[in-house]
C-alpha cells in the first residue's frame, strides 16, 4: 500500500488505463517539484510521459518541506502578531491558540496543493503510478522500469528522487522517542513543551522561529561558528540579536557528543528539553537506482552537466538528488532545463546558478541573491580576470547598505524593527552581484534581484527601474541609487 493509500502500480486516479505494455519518451522517478515540473512540460510538448511516486505526489516540498512549514509558520506568525498588536494601537486581549487546529490547517492546505498537482498532471494526460519505482536495465535506447507487478519501458529516464533528512552517528539517536526530524515535528499535533534543536541551518531556524513565537523555550545547538554559515553574516548578526533578545538560546561552536534519552550532552555542556529536532543537512535519495551501477556521483550527489545530462546516454537527472542547491525553485528549473535539452529545444537552456534566491522564514525573513563579500574575498587567482591591482580582491568590488526604515512602507508596517539591505557590485563593470537582505517582507521582492543579477545588469540600467510607492522594496532601489 502507498501512503497515499493507493495501491502500488496501478495509476493515482484509481483507473488501469495505460497500465498495458507501452513505451514512453519520458519516465520520471519521485513526484516532488523536479518531477511533477518536468513531467507536466513533456506532456504538454506532446510527449507520453509516466512518473512514478512511491508516497504523495509534491514530494518533500508540498507534503513535509516548504509548504506545512510555512503553514505553521503563518499561524504563529499571527498569533505573534495579535500578541504584539499593542505595537500599532491595537487591543488583543486573551489571545491564544489551539496547536491540533494550526496542525488540521497544514494538513487542509497540502491535501489542497497535491489535488492541483494531481490535477495538472491528469489534465496534460501524464501517466501517474503510485509506487516505489526501480531501474531494471537500460540501454542507450531504451530503460526498464519496474514498479509493482509492472514493467515500463522508456526512451529517456529523469531521476528526481529527492533527497532525505541525514541522520548523523550520534550516539543514543536512533529509535529514541524524543529525537524528531522535520517530517515528525510537522506531524505532532502537540506542541512540545521545549526544545533543542540540532543544526543552525535554514530549517533549523525555521522551526526555531516556530516554536519560539508559539512561547515554547527554544536552544539551537550549531557545530559550525555561526549560524546560517552560507548568508551574508552581517543579516545573520541582526537576526541573532533579536532572537537572543527573544529569548532563544543559541549555542555556536557547539558539538553534540551524545544523546541520552531527552538530554543532549555537547562540548560546551549538557542541554535538556521534551524534543531534540536534528536538522543537519539531507542527503540524495537513491533507492532503486541499484541497476544504473556506472552512474557518476560525487559527494553522494548524481553528477550531471550543464543540461542535466547524468554520464549515461538517455538519463537525466534534476533536484536534490543533484545534490546541487537542495531548494524547490532549482529542482524545478533543473527539470525545466533537462525537459528542454531532451526535447532539443533552441536556444538550449541552462541554469543560471549565480542568479538563484535563497529566503528563510525567520521573522523578520532573510532574503539574498548573488555572491556574499565572503564569497568574493575567497576568489583565488585565475578563478576570475584578476583585477589591476594588487591590494584588492581579484573581483574588485562595491558595496552599498541602507537600514529597511528607508523604506516608509516598512516603518509604517513593522515597529520597532530595523533590516538592512546589502548591495554588492563589480567596481570595474557596475553589474549587481549580490543582494542580502533581512527584513519583513523581502521574500517578496528578492525576485526583482535576482532577475537583475541573472541579466548582469548594472546599477544605471537598474536604476531605470520604477518601483511602486510605498512598498519595501523601494529600498533596493535606494540602495542601488547610492553607487
Ligand atoms: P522531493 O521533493 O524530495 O521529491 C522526490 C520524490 O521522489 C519524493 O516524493 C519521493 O517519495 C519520490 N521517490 C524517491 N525515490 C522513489 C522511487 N524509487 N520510486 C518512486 N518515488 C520515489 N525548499 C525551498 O525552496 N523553500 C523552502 O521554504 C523549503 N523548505 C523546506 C523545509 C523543510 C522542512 C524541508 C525538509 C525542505 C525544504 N525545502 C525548501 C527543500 C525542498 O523541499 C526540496 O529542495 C525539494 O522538495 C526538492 O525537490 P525534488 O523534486 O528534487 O525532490
Amino acid at each position: 500500500m502507498c501512503r497515499d493509500g493507493g495501491e502500488c502500480g496501478k495509476d493515482v486516479f484509481g483507473e488501469f488505463r495505460k497500465l498495458e505494455i507501452m513505451k514512453y519518451f519520458l519516465a520520471i522517478i519521485g513526484g516532488g517539484p523536479a518531477g511533477y515540473t518536468a513531467a507536466e512540460i513533456a506532456s504538454k510538448a506532446g510527449k507520453d510521459v509516466i512518473i512514478f511516486e512511491q508516497n504523495a505526489l509534491g514530494g518533500t516540498c508540498l507534503n513535509v518541506g516548504c509548504i506545512p512549514t510555512k503553514t505553521l509558520l503563518y499561524s504563529a506568525k499571527q498569533y505573534y502578531n495579535a500578541t504584539h498588536a499593542d505595537k500599532y494601537g491595537v487591543k488583543a486581549d486573551g489571545v491564544s491558540f489551539d496547536y491540533a487546529k494550526i496542525v488540521q490547517r497544514k494538513t487542509k492546505v497540502v491535501r489542497k496543493l497535491v489535488a492541483g498537482i494531481k490535477q495538472k498532471l491528469n489534465n496534460e494526460h501524464c501517466t501517474v503510478v503510485m509506487g516505489a519505482a526501480s531501474v531494471v536495465s537500460r540501454t542507450d535506447e531504451q530503460v526498464v522500469i519496474a514498479c509493482g507487478e509492472e514493467q515500463y519501458e522508456a526512451e529517456n529516464l529523469l531521476i528526481c528522487t529527492g533527497s532525505t533528512n541525514f541522520v548523523p552517528p550520534i550516539p543514543g539517536i536512533k529509535d529514541n522517542p524524543a529525537v524528531w526530524d522535520s517530517t515528525m515535528a510537522l506531524d505532532s499535533k502537540e506542541l512540545p513543551q521545549s526544545m533543542i534543536i540540532v543544526g543552525g541551518g535554514v530549517i533549523g531556524m525555521e522551526f526555531a522561529t516556530l516554536y519560539q513565537e508559539l512561547g515554547v523555550p527554544v536552544t539551537v545547538i550549531e557545530a559550525m561558528p555561526t549560524i546560517l554559515p552560507n548568508l551574508d553574516q552581517e543579516v545573520v548578526a541582526i537576526l541573532l540579536e533579536k532572537y537572543r533578545k527573544a529569548g532563544i538560546q543559541i549555542l555556536t561552536e557547539t558539538k553534540v557528543t551524545e544523546i541520552q534519552g531527552n538530554k543532549v550532552v555537547t562540548t560546551n555542556g549538557e542541554f535538556e528539553a521534551e524534543h531534540i529536532l536534528v536538522s543537519v543537512g539531507r542527503r540524495a535519495n537513491m533507492q532503486g537506482l541499484e541497476a544504473l551501477n556506472d552512474l557518476e556521483m560525487f559527494r553522494g550527489g548524481i553528477v550531471v552537466d550543464e543540461f542535466m545530462r547524468t554520464n549515461l546516454k538517455n538519463v537525466y537527472a534534476a533536484g536534490d538528488v543533484t545534490g546541487k542547491i537542495m531548494l524547490a525553485h532549482v529542482a524545478s528549473r533543473q527539470a525545466e532545463v533537462a525537459v528542454g535539452r531532451m526535447l532539443k529545444q533552441i536556444p538550449l537552456q541552462r541554469i543560471a546558478y549565480n542568479a538563484i534566491p535563497s529566503v528563510v522564514y525567520t521573522n523578520p525573513e532573510i532574503a539574498c541573491v548573488g555572491l556574499t563579500e565572503k564569497d568574493l574575498n575567497e576568489i583565488k587567482e585565475g578563478d576570475f580576470a584578476p583585477s589591476m591591482s594588487t591590494d584588492e580582491p581579484f573581483v574588485p568590488y562595491e558595496v552599498h547598505k541602507l537600514p529597511m526604515t528607508y523604506s516608509g512602507r516598512f516603518v509604517a508596517e513593522n515597529e520597532g524593527e530595523t533590516g538592512l539591505c546589502k548591495v554588492i557590485v563589480d567596481k570595474r563593470s557596475k553589474a549587481i552581484m549580490g543582494v542580502h537582505m533581512i527584513g519583513n517582507p523581502c521574500s517578496e521582492f528578492v525576485a526583482a534581484a535576482s532577475f537583475a543579477v541573472r541579466m548582469g545588469y548594472t546599477v544605471g540600467e537598474f536604476k531605470q527601474v520604477v518601483f511602486p510607492h510605498p512598498t519595501v522594496g523601494e529600498v533596493l532601489r535606494e540602495v542601488i541609487a547610492e553607487f
